[in-house]
């Protein structure tokens, strides 16, 4: 089981590597965002072991469960948070988590912000944008990126460092990073968190630093656990 994550690992950093080196130009580096919802402690410590400190959860109440024994053994793990939030859970979602990528309305900045303050804690924000426009999904609405970051920052005095989005299943996944690439720069924001298993490499080609990949290097997962998707 160590070895195989070893390997898994190793096969994803050698995609990263190539899409960028392939691809060419900025960014400098991407991140991989091991995702690993769904899969318990005992899957997840042989990935620490092999040396990945990146991880992205996406519900709160699981991460509360899995991380904080982990952690003890890791002190420098880096969780991000990447499913949808309720207000009601930002004060756990402060306390557990070092990045929150799912910021994605007033209320929420507000609350977020409040917590942080109470916390004295200030975590790297990414504003989730719903790139396809699709009702069941979260994040803001792609014209409205732009000025929500401006008030994220401005107003509610978050540190909003990037975009992330989940494109629409089924069809091609290069046209929604290249928008939210283009909307990362007009926002301001240093960082893009987009790919996932299927399209991490397309994902590169348009400017991801950060991609979230689960079921390539965890396996596959139960479908009910990812009503976010
Ligand atoms: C589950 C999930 C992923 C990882 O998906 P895979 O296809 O398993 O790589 C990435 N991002 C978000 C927001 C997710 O919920």
């Amino acid at each position: 089981m160590d070895g195989e994550a070893a390997i898994a690992l190793a096969a994803i950093r050698d995609r990263i590597g190539s899409a960028r080196h392939r691809f060419g130009g900025p960014p400098a580096a991407v991140e991989l965002v091991a995702v690993s919802k769904t899969f318990g402690e005992d899957a997840i410590a042989p990935f620490l072991q092999a040396g990945q400190r990146l991880f992205g959860e996406n519900r709160v109440q699981e991460a509360k469960d899995k991380w904080p024994g982990l952690r003890e053994r890791y002190p420098d793990i880096e969780l991000h948070l990447i499913g949808p939030l309720q207000t009601n859970k930002a004060r756990e979602a402060v306390a557990l988590f070092d990045v929150i990528e799912t910021l994605d309305r007033d209320k929420l900045a507000g609350v977020l912000a409040s917590e942080m303050d109470r916390a004295g804690r200030s975590l790297p924000c990414f504003v989730q944008v719903n790139i396809g426009g699709e009702p069941q999904k979260a994040g803001i609405a792609p014209e409205d990126a732009v000025d929500f970051v401006r008030r994220c920052r401005s107003e509610h005095r978050l540190n909003v460092v990037g975009l992330m989005c989940i494109p629409p299943d089924g069809v091609p996944a290069g046209p929604y990073f290249a928008q939210l690439a283009m909307l990362g720069r007009r926002a301001g924001v240093e960082h893009l968190s987009m790919g996932m298993s299927g399209d991490f490499e397309v994902a590169i080609a348009m400017g991801a630093t950060h991609v979230r990949v689960g079921s390539a290097l965890f396996g596959h997962r139960p479908r009910l656990a990812t009503p976010n998707l």
